[in-house]
């Protein structure tokens, strides 16, 4: 077994989309499936703590850091077959939309400007209401089966392996690893598909703070069905309420921002102090969709 490449004493806040985060002990960027693979056998057979980290855009990092190793995934291979197309996990959408839709492929245009890896967007189910904003996508629709890391075990899983939900899967509940992931696209004009690109993307910088992917996680707070996490967080009037230098936006209450220097601690005062007003205001009780990394 090959040792990684490894890093010590790396700063987290760069590899985030909040831009928060202390040091990791040790960092490594698997360019292969196989060096994740690697990665993940040596961690373990060393007995050290450990997290794959994709695009850092679902998660808070702890002001202190993590110790142990990050898994920071760059492993980004992808072949397409006609409509079907096998990615390692650490490609992001943003690269299996310009491999695809200049190809008339169509099955990524719905998450256009969604920060994601593949391994991020399986493990909370990737979704967004696409143009025409009558339906929610999920990347679970275009999923036919994965390989993956489970313990020790190189697998081939299917679909119903992942139990998809609502910004939920299976790997919730474990610590597997997805390697590389084989979907089944379909074939859409290429001018069809840049009009949905182009309409998500309008959608998006209307609805969404600018500079979002510089400065937040996306949205904190789960989704309430037929309520909206974000309105109650309106009615209790906390839109532009700070802590430190975390900020609730003032255009879409459910992000949370980095504004000024802001700290993981910042931030989950913040959201205990959001949870608090929504539950006295409305008797609604706010879940946090993100995942807090590290050491607070
Ligand atoms: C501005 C902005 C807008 C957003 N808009 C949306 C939206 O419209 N819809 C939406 O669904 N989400 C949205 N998000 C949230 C985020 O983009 C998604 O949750 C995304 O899928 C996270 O992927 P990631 O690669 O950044 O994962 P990370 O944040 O790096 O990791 C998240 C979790 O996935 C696990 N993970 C990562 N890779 C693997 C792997 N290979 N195997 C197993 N586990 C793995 C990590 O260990 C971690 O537990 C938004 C975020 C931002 C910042």
């Amino acid at each position: 077994m090959a040792n990684p490449k490894i890093e010590e004493n790396v700063p987290l806040a760069p590899f985030t989309t909040f831009g928060i985060g202390g040091p990791a002990d040790l960092l490594t960027k698997p360019q292969s499936k196989q060096e994740l693979v690697e990665a993940v056998r040596w961690v373990q057979a060393e007995g050290l703590e450990w997290f794959v980290l994709g695009a850092g855009a679902n998660i808070l990092v702890g002001d202190k850091g993590f110790r142990g190793l990050v898994i920071k995934n760059e492993a980004a291979h992808c072949e397409i077959d006609g409509t079907a197309l096998t990615a390692e996990s650490g490609i992001t959408i943003e690269q299996l939309i310009a491999r695809t839709v200049p190809k008339g492929l169509s099955g990524f245009e719905h998450y256009v400007e969604i920060p994601s890896t593949l391994g991020g967007a399986m493990w909370q189910n990737l979704h967004f209401l696409s143009y025409p904003h009558k339906q929610t996508r999920f990347i679970e629709e275009i999923v036919e089966g994965a390989t993956i890391l489970s313990g020790d075990e190189e697998k081939t899983v299917d679909k119903g392996y992942f139990k998809f939900g609502y910004d939920t899967s299976a790997l919730h509940q474990n610590d597997d690893v997805v390697l590389d992931v084989t979907m089944q696209l379909s074939k859409r004009t290429v001018s069809k598909l840049e009009e949905v690109l182009a309409k998500n993307a309008e959608w998006r910088h209307a609805k969404h703070p600018p500079n979002a992917v510089k400065m937040s996680a996306g949205s904190i707070f789960q989704k309430i069905k037929d309520v909206g996490a974000g309105r109650l967080i309106d009615q209790a009037g906390l839109k532009g309420y700070r802590v430190g230098g975390a900020e609730v936006s003032p255009k879409h209450a459910n992000y949370i921002l980095n504004v000024d220097q802001a700290t993981a601690v910042d931030v989950r005062k913040l959201i205990a102090e959001v949870q608090a007003k929504v539950k006295a205001e409305t008797a609604h009780e706010l879940q946090p969709e993100i995942s807090f990394v590290g050491e607070f």
